[in-house]
């Protein structure tokens, strides 16, 4: 039984009290973005009615306490993941903008011939961008399989290893199965044929506790607002010497040392990555977040989410009709799966009707269904802040759908 007062809890969530289609709101879609806590919607009100102001250039003071309270949040992160330096951490809009960032990054250091190999059960903002660069630079990409466990086929990894490898590209946790990939075994394989590793950590953030320097991960990503975080911030992990390898994304103001129109030279990390002004409001409520996690802390989080998962996935495998996928051992509290001869997208309606909010669909990683040959799964991914009695409300739920869908 869990330490965690889950009431407590609940009540910094100020959404959880909303009722939705005239029931109370049962939401099981953190996987798709998480809720807000009080403690975050709070430093986004006071930012806008107390310090809004431009950073790293003004000396008034308003410029100088928004400015403080950014890299404040910067700083968090870099402790939140265990990165070496600060400026290893790099501000993005989210992991699709911090792939953009690498994979972009990338275009003058591969040619033809180059190889980067990628799971069979990326997001496709892990995919596209990749594919992007090898059209760019004529190198291949290749896909690491996986099997119907949603496991990835280690043995066939480490065949697809070789001297043209260049980049390893892989998520930590799957967000249409779950799974947890074994990326403290994909990394050392990688180094050995001297490829560098980016992992995309929008789900596993929120659950594992994730030390980039243990991993000795080369780059790794984060989204903010999967981790009780406003959407439209998120981060980019880079080893140093990568970060001062890779050439800038974008041009403009704040990335700049010096600027003449015969050539500029460029700030030192991290404000090289930098362009523009930042989503400031966003990088400080980043830093929210992570005080709200660890406050909580996310080995009892990632302990109570099983316990979830456990009881949900008991309860639903006594429905007629259950087939589940992604039943990895190593997962998270995410299920994904479908009731036989029903639409997913039919059952996602009706449980919308009864207050429940679950996701529908491919979940923008199209070759995963294609694996599976189906068009899509309903996905259940749980957060520490749902309880046992809001996974009764969603089986028996799932019960009146399937009688009425059938
Ligand atoms: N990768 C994975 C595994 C994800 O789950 C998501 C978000 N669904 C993304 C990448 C993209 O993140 P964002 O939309 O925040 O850029």
């Amino acid at each position: 039984e869990t330490q965690l007062d889950i009431a407590k809890i609940r009540k910094d969530f100020p959404i959880l009290t909303r009722k939705v289609n005239g029931n109370p709101l049962v939401y099981f879609d953190n996987a798709a973005t998480s809720q807000t806590p009080r403690q975050v919607i709070d430093t986004i009100v006071e930012y806008y009615s107390r310090y809004n102001a431009n950073i790293h250039r003004g000396v008034h003071a308003l410029a100088q306490e928004a400015t403080e309270a950014y890299e404040e949040g910067r700083k968090k992160i870099q402790q939140f993941f265990n990165a070496a330096h600060t400026h290893e951490i790099i501000f993005t809009s989210g992991t699709t903008h911090s792939i953009n960032l690498v994979a972009n990054g990338f275009t003058s250091l591969l040619k033809k011939g180059d190889e980067i190999l990628v799971s069979a059960m990326e997001h496709h903002s892990n995919i596209v961008p990749w594919q992007m660069l090898c059209e760019r630079t004529g190198s291949t990409l290749k896909v690491i399989p996986m099997d119907t466990d949603g496991v990835l086929k280690m043995d066939d990894y480490k065949k697809l290893l070789s001297r043209r490898t260049k980049l390893v590209v892989c998520n930590h946790v799957s967000n249409a199965l779950g799974t947890i990939n074994p990326i403290e075994e994909i990394i050392p394989l990688a180094h050995a044929v001297g490829a560098a590793v980016l992992v995309d950590g929008a789900q596993s953030s929120p659950h594992l506790k994730v030390d980039v320097q243990k991993l000795d991960v080369d780059f790794y990503t984060a989204s903010a607002h999967k981790l009780c975080g406003p959407t439209g911030i998120g981060m980019l992990y880079g080893k140093q010497d990568w970060l001062k390898k890779l050439p800038p994304y974008q041009g403009g103001g704040e990335m700049i040392a010096e600027v003449t129109f015969e050539k500029t030279t460029y700030a030192d990390l991290p404000y090289k990555f930098e362009a523009g002004t930042p989503n400031i409001c966003g990088g400080i409520a980043f830093g929210a977040a992570i005080d709200y996690l660890n406050s909580i802390g996310l080995e009892v989080i990632d302990a109570y989410e099983h316990e979830l998962l456990a009881y949900a996935t008991e309860k639903l495998s006594r429905i007629e009709g259950m087939q589940f996928y992604g039943t990895a051992t190593r997962k998270t509290a995410v299920i994904s799966f479908n009731i036989k001869g029903i639409h997913p997208y039919d059952v996602g309606t009706l449980l919308d009707k009864m207050g429940i909010a679950v996701r529908t669909g491919h979940h923008c990683a199209q070759p995963v269904m294609d694996f599976f040959q189906i068009p899509g799964t309903i996905r259940a991914s749980f957060s520490f802040y749902n309880t046992k009695e809001e996974v009764d409300r969603f089986v028996e739920a799932l019960v009146k759908a399937r009688q009425m869908l059938t």
